[in-house]
């Protein structure tokens, strides 16, 4: 291997995460947020009579104010060291969720018996088994976010992600390593145990729908909202919708400073969990003017000690106190929400 080989070799994950067309880091779904977006605001300026302008829309969707903050150069370096290193941490420390799923379908089978073959046609039960598995990954989502909102150690290493003050797509890689490990390992629980479940009831022979080797409606949640979560433009999902699907609005609602706003939309792509559990706000039509980020920080928060380090100790600290299971001091809330995507790219139907 040669001296141009050997130092290139760390960044050939990264590579090969963003030519993914299923990963939720690829540029594909970049381009497609970029799409949306620039459709999207195009169409507003259109409704209100204005003259869409090219520029003046690709000025609003990459505006120089968020470019060039640092809290995106802080983003930009998580993202690459994130890409060369993360998947190989992840892919040795997460809980396997086919054992998982294997073990709570062989105790079904031993308790209420073997399960009688479905009489469904193989599409009804492939479409029941690709649902089923997408909602295991929601739902996993949801509780382990929540923990993260209400379990003080949990919420230090979780700050860090709502400690970026511009929303890009690359605060996606914003996740503190552990966060992201927790995340991976809770995830492998929930989608093991329910998938465990399908796989008793449905048969081993129902298999889930997949474009590119991913679950089609994970792709689509990818493709839609996902990358658009974490961007400031306004693109909110209302009515009946609204409390179905998170929409990019929803999320910004989550990242916001506003106390108002502390602990809500919890969720992934889908809002029910949000609104079975109360903690569902819904955007407003119009863009309210919302500041991101938390306060407090002992170093800056986007350098090593404020993003990686300080966490991990105030962590530990929180442990040691035994506040596990407290209310988070006072001035130590979250300042609002959000998800941690790493995860879906190593979601596999
Ligand atoms: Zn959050
Ligand atoms: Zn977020």
């Amino acid at each position: 291997m040669t001296l141009v080989q050997t130092l290139l070799s760390p960044l050939k994950p990264a590579a090969a995460t963003l030519l993914a067309p299923a990963s939720i880091s690829s540029i594909y779904s970049l381009g497609a947020a970029l799409m949306i977006a620039f459709a999207w605001l195009a169409l507003r300026r259109k409704r209100r009579g204005r003259r869409v302008i090219p520029k003046a829309l690709a000025r609003a969707i990459l505006p120089r104010r968020v470019l060039l903050h640092r809290s995106t150069f802080a983003d930009l370096a998580y993202c690459v060291i994130g890409l060369a290193t993360l998947g190989a941490i992840i892919g040795w420390a997460v809980v396997s969720t086919s054992w998982i799923s294997d073990g709570v379908a062989a105790f079904l089978a031993r308790w209420l018996g073997p399960s009688a073959e479905p009489q469904a046609p193989k599409v009804v039960l492939d479409g029941a088994r690709t649902l089923a598995l997408f909602l295991a990954y929601d739902l996993g989502f949801f509780i382990d976010h929540s923990l993260k909102h209400r379990i003080p150690a949990l919420w230090e290493l979780h700050k860090a992600h709502h400690s970026a003050e511009v929303l890009t797509p690359l605060v996606n890689f914003r996740v503190h390593p552990l966060d992201s490990l927790i995340l991976a390992n809770n995830l492998a629980l929930v989608i093991g145990v329910i998938g465990g479940v399908a796989q008793y009831a449905l048969g081993r022979k129902a298999v889930s729908f997949t474009l590119f080797d991913q679950n089609v409606l994970m792709l689509a949640y990818i493709y839609l909202t996902a990358q658009l979560q974490h961007s400031e433009i306004w693109i909110p999902f209302t009515g009946l919708w609204g409390r179905v699907f998170m929409s990019p609005a929803h999320h910004q609602l989550h990242h916001s400073a506003d106390p108002a706003h502390f602990n809500c939309n919890l969720g992934a792509s889908l809002a029910i969990w949000d609104w079975l559990m109360g903690s569902l706000r819904m955007p407003p039509v119009e863009p309210p003017r919302l500041a991101f980020g938390v306060s407090g920080h002992a170093h800056d928060p986007h350098g090593v000690m404020g993003l990686v380090v300080d966490p991990a100790v105030n962590a530990v600290k929180a442990l040691l106190l035994s506040r596990v299971f407290s209310k988070p001091a006072a001035g130590s809330e979250p300042p609002s929400v959000v998800r941690a995507p790493l995860p879906a790219a190593d979601f596999k139907p």
